[in-house]
């Protein structure tokens, strides 16, 4: 409480004379008084209202406040009594209470006033009373009001956000129409770092007692991970989710997003406000569905879809003089090792490859992945030729190949492998993965380890696929046809049999090989069609001759996937009975990579087709890896030695040796012996020295069509 000297407030002459009521220029006063915005009202010891002024009678609503206490009338007042008390209080003590704030509620409406209850002392007439002010604050305390809420939910949302929010001010405005070079000096120069929440400190490592307020931004250590100042500028003045990473004095990492923005008023920089997102957790987490999504679980190897980014990768890499080179890696026969030793044994196998297989690259550029089951890739780039890739390949093999010691038994593991070449083969990832797996198909098909992609081996090269639907046309439509080869006795020249070859020959593209287009059929179901058709054939012609007094036997070439079949026997029987023929009269010629392919199947075929009376030979033998003891136990009669070794067999003593060894061993074994590709008379003069039976070859006669051959036989027997 203030005692204040009446005399000093200004227009005190006039509230005197007014109140008091004892000046002659009584009305002037009252008209001043009644003028002003402030609300003015004189009360006596008793607080009673002795004057009022005009905007205090509008205040409350009253235009006969005079006479009445301040009781009465200051029913709207937020605390009456203590107001009514504050005033007997000053006129009491004579010591005025000013600058209040007190509040009255106006028609519901809550309204602020400043107050001033200064006591007046009056010598004349002897009493102590009190002229209260009140000045409408309301507007005002309103807006402190709404200023200091907005404030404070600034402050309360800042401090609770989870991104650090940090703000850069400068001690003077930095005019926009500039050039930017000159901008970014500025900045440079001017920028202070102003304020920030508190988890500002706990991302930048900085102790809770240390503030960067008010430090130049140039002199922060991290300033570079906070604003890149050239980039703001070009940028417009605002940068969005820059990303960074800041080094922690654990020599960790922690990942950081920050955005700012520039503050601009009146073409001026005047701030600018930060915010900055530790994402360390979000990245290790996106790091680690990554992984997850591009690695394979079992072994911690990229898995295929890592493969092909990296494959593509390394094509737009590859440098023009060099290549790249996929292998793909089948473990044999790992499915017996599962079933046998257990899905754990089979796992750890699979675990353990990987490191295998890098042992056997050191220094080579590649990477190795797995495809999933038991199947590997290599990627090897940066090679100057395939032989690199068979090199490595066949390092790689043995590398796998060495034993694993599981409890008491070692298990060796061997694999196949395909490769496939970056540019000379494919240029995309899909091509190349699917040649490398039909290389390593074949690797398996033939047992030998590893194979590099050959066109003429896939089944389904474009050239195949079309070749593949129109052998399937020619066989429905009747266009293939055969020709017929001579077998003779080494010993008479007796013509002892033919042998069935088909011939095809398509109305565009010309004659195709049976070399061709075998191959072809036996990678599909297309083989079964084709041998029904040439059977079918063979012995319509053997009945053809029948009836022309010509008794012939005839050799049919079969595959294996004819064995396969299981009423393949049956069938067989079916077209002899339908044309009408003996058993006797049909001989089957299976490759001997075929009977090598020995499963059940195979063997129950072939032992049936013998009890049924067909005549079996073991086709191009020496060209697969039979043992001849082994042979001994299939139902066969014959051996057909492959013509490779017979055409040299004078000029390369090796080829005699073998011939010789192998018509001996046959007949040791009970076998005939038929020897292919007799092009000469010394050939056939040597096969006799060595008691080899039959013979068949172009000396004797090309392979012909059915007529030419009737008449080469004709005119062979009236000699
Ligand atoms: P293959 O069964 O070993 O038939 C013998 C091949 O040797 C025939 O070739 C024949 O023309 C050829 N040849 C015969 N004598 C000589 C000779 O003195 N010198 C030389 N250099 N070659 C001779 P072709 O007709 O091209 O048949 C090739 C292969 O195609 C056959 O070999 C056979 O494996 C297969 N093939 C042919 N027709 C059929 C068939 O109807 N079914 C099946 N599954 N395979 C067939
Ligand atoms: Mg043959
Ligand atoms: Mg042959």
């Amino acid at each position: 409480m203030r005692e204040v000297d009446f005399n000093t407030i200004n227009h005190s002459k006039a509230i005197t004379s007014d109140f008091l009521g004892d000046d002659p220029d009584s009305c002037y006063s009252q008209f001043l008084f009644d003028t002003l915005r402030t609300a003015v009202l004189y009360l006596d010891k008793w607080g009673r209202i002795r004057s009022a002024n005009d905007m205090a009678k509008k205040l409350f609503d009253d235009q006969y406040l005079t006479g009445k206490t301040a009781l009465e009338v200051f029913g709207n007042w937020d605390k009456p009594i203590q107001s009514y008390q504050e005033i007997l209080q000053v006129a009491r003590t004579g010591h005025s209470v000013t600058g209040l704030n007190e509040k009255i509620y106006i028609d519901g409406v809550e309204c602020w006033f400043q107050t001033d209850k200064i006591a007046v002392e009056n010598a004349s007439h002897g009493f102590r009373g009190v002229v209260y002010t009140l000045d409408d604050i309301s507007q005002l305390t309103q807006q402190k009001q709404s200023l200091s809420k907005s404030e404070a939910n600034y402050r309360a949302f800042i401090e609770n956000s989870d991104d650090t929010i940090w703000r850069v001010e400068f001690p003077s405005m930095i005019s926009l129409n500039q050039k930017p070079e000159i901008l970014v000096k500025l900045i440079r120069q001017q920028a202070v770092f102003g304020d920030c929440n508190d988890l500002f400190n706990k991302i930048y490592e900085i102790d809770d007692n240390q503030s960067l307020q008010g430090i130049q931004l140039q002199d922060i250590t991290f300033q570079d991970k906070l604003l890149n100042i050239e980039e703001f500028v070009s940028n417009k003045l605002r940068l969005c989710d820059k990303a960074v990473e800041f080094e922690l004095s654990n020599d960790e990492y922690k990942y950081l997003k920050t955005s700012v923005q520039g503050i601009v008023t009146d073409e001026a920089l005047v701030g600018i406000w930060g915010v900055t997102r530790d994402i360390t957790e979000l990245r290790w987490y996106t790091d680690r569905l990554e992984y997850q999504a591009t690695h394979d679980v079992l072994t911690g190897l990229p898995n295929r879809i890592q493969l092909q980014s990296l494959v593509e990768q390394s094509i737009v890499n590859c440098q023009k003089d060099k290549k790249v080179a996929l292998m793909i890696i089948d473990l044999d026969s790992f499915k017996e090792i599962n079933d046998t030793l257990g899905h754990d044994i089979g796992d750890y196998i699979i675990q353990e490859i990987g490191p295998r297989i890098k042992q056997q690259l050191l220094g080579a550029s590649s990477v190795i992945a797995r495809l999933g089951g038991d199947e590997f890739a290599i990627l090897l780039v940066d090679i100057n030729h395939q032989s690199q890739a068979e090199i490595v390949g066949k390092q790689v093999l043995n590398g796998i190949r060495k034993y694993f010691h599981i409890g008491n038994i070692d298990v060796e593991i061997r694999a196949s492998m395909g490769i496939s070449i970056y540019p000379d083969q494919a240029s995309d990832f899909s091509t190349l993965l699917r040649y490398a797996d039909v290389a390593m198909y074949c690797a398996k098909k033939d047992m030998i380890g590893l194979e590099v992609y050959d066109s003429e081996r896939d089944a389904h090269s474009p050239k195949r696929l079309s070749l593949i639907s129109e052998l399937g046309k020619a066989i429905r439509n009747n266009d293939l046809t055969l020709y017929f080869q001579p077998k003779v006795s080494v010993c008479n020249q007796n013509i002892v049999g033919v042998e069935a070859l088909a011939r095809w020959t398509h109305p565009v593209m010309g004659f195709i090989s049976p070399a061709e287009f075998v191959p072809i059929a036996e990678m599909t179901d297309l083989i079964n069609d084709m041998t029904d058709w040439v059977l079918d054939e063979s012995l319509r012609q053997v009945k053809v001759w029948r009836r022309k007094s010509l008794d012939i036997k005839i050799a049919v070439n079969i595959s294996a996937r004819n064995l396969l079949q299981e009423n393949f026997c049956e069938h067989v029987e079916c077209l002899l009975a339908d044309h009408d023929l003996p058993a006797s009269c049909l001989g089957l010629e299976i490759t001997e990579s075929t009977i090598m392919k020995n499963t059940e199947q195979t063997l129950l075929t072939l032992h049936k087709l013998n009890e049924v009376g067909v005549e079996l030979s073991i086709d191009d033998f020496g060209t697969g890896y039979s043992l001849l003891a082994y042979l001994k136990r299939l139902p066969v009669k014959w051996l057909k030695i492959d013509y490779s070794f017979i055409i040299n067999m004078l000029q390369d003593e090796q080829d005699q040796i073998i011939v010789n060894s192998t018509i001996n061993m046959a007949h040791n074994l009970g076998l005939q012996v038929i020897a292919e590709g007799v092009e000469n008379k010394k050939i056939m003069q040597c096969l006799g020295d060595m008691y080899c039976e039959q013979a068949q070859g172009f000396h004797i006669a090309r392979p012909m069509p059915a007529f030419d051959f009737e008449k080469w036989y004709l005119g062979r027997y009236s000699d």
